[in-house]
């Protein structure tokens, strides 16, 4: 073969690997567009339930008309349309604070009319929603459904009574515990142990929530509240807000394998959380390192001096998540148990906007959405984790209730 030939042959040949590069190149860009096409698509298509959001805290706090796009926050009605979220828990949020001054019930009635108002002042855009059957309602005719949950038993304050009180104002689960022990549990974040996992009062309060239709939520309790929970409930519980503590060993608030395991055989539900809090163990021990720096100094985290260290010391020790670590824990649930088993559960206005790259607020669903694609899950799949395994979990609490004969209507 003449040397001519042989460039001549070389030239065609490195067109050829340049062209099929541009056409895989090209292939590539094409799918990217079409798997976020695909994203938004179904973003709008399924019902999107988010089983925590702190919208009742975060108004309580400085008050902003939702309905239109606020300047401040990471939930609002125009961004909640874009991302197609539809079923947003409100959290109606009672510091454990209010365990030891108390006033607890007050202030969860006061922030149940909070969110009542927000769905009368705005009939188009908002509907509360007591069960699955409104929630599909609300969603066919065009609203956003604010269902209602309770972080923190404590408002129910010792009398069984109270469990019914809160049902008739339209709470549907309860967050036994918050960040310190309390009359029904131990809290996963508190040392004491005052329970080593449910008190007697908690035994009657979780049967209580199974007859008259109360989801039992598991997020904030600890491991032996947990435990104690799989025992004594006859329905199915969830998480509203947890993630997997397989990749943060530090953080408590997240379930262990074996806790996701008993989760999965109650046929219950673990809502993964966005906030890098729950995602990357950088920051949960970055947060134990300074809760033992307040403790050593005696000091409280309010006080200016801890503040200003505070800051300090986070802008030294910067922390982050991004997406792809929101998916790496929702794998890990559905290869540990399955695709039925886990939800979404942003803890969106609730983490101080400490939250995965690429999920800032409610606009972003579909970003989560496209990486699940990416990984390979089909669209039945995708379904499953943006509202059938919540419904699956609530359409039972609400048959065994019935079962019961207890159930009574939200007013
Ligand atoms: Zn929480």
């Amino acid at each position: 073969m003449s040397v001519k030939l042989k460039c001549s042959l070389l030239f065609i040949y490195s067109l050829l690997i340049i062209s099929f590069a541009a056409c895989t190149s090209d292939h590539k860009q094409a799918s990217e567009e079409e798997l976020r096409k695909q994203a938004q698509e179904l973003a709008q298509k399924y019902i999107i339930t988010d089983g925590h959001i702190d919208v009742p805290y975060r108004l309580n706090a400085k008050m902003e008309d939702v309905s239109v796009r606020t300047q401040q926050g990471e939930f609002d009605y125009v961004r909640a349309r874009a991302g197609g979220l539809d079923a947003p828990f409100m959290s109606i949020y009672v510091d454990a604070v209010y365990q030891a001054k108390g006033g607890a019930k007050a202030a969860a009635d006061s922030l149940i009319d909070l969110v009542e108002n927000i769905a009368k002042k705005s009939p188009d855009k908002f509907a509360l929603a007591y069960s699955v059957a409104d929630v599909e309602k609300n969603t066919q005719a065009g609203k956003i459904s604010l269902p209602m949950g309770m972080e923190n038993g404590a408002p129910i304050e010792s009398k069984i009574e109270n469990v019914d009180h809160f049902y008739k104002r339209g709470i549907r689960y309860i967050t036994l515990a918050h960040s310190k022990d309390n009359f029904i549990c131990d809290s996963a974040t508190d040392t004491t142990h005052t329970w080593n996992g449910v008190s007697p009062l908690g035994e009657q309060i979780i049967g209580r929530m199974n007859q008259v239709g109360i989801m039992v939520d598991v997020s904030h309790i600890s491991d032996s509240s947990f435990y104690d929970v799989m025992r004594l409930t006859k329905a199915p519980v969830i998480a509203s807000h947890s993630s997997c503590r397989h990749f943060t060993p530090d953080q408590t608030r997240n379930m262990t394998d074996d806790m996701i395991r008993k989760l999965a055989a109650n046929k219950g539900v673990i809502q993964i959380c966005f906030g890098t809090y729950f995602l990357n163990n950088e920051s949960i021990k970055n947060d134990n390192y300074i809760k033992k720096w307040l403790k050593e100094n005696n000091i409280q985290r309010t006080d200016s001096t801890a503040v200003a260290y505070i800051k300090q010391f986070n802008e030294a020790h910067t922390v982050t998540s991004d997406i792809s670590q929101v998916a790496d824990h929702i794998d890990h649930v559905v290869k540990l148990v399955g695709i039925e088993y886990v939800g979404i559960g942003s803890d969106f206005d609730g983490v101080e906007g400490k939250l995965a790259k690429g999920l800032e607020d409610v606009s972003k669903y579909p970003n989560l959405i496209y990486e699940l694609l990416k990984r390979g899950y089909s669209e039945e799949d995708i379904r499953k984790i943006c509202y059938t395994n919540v419904f699956r979990v609530w359409s039972e609490v609400e048959r065994i209730a019935k079962e019961q004969g207890t159930s009574k209507v939200g007013s």
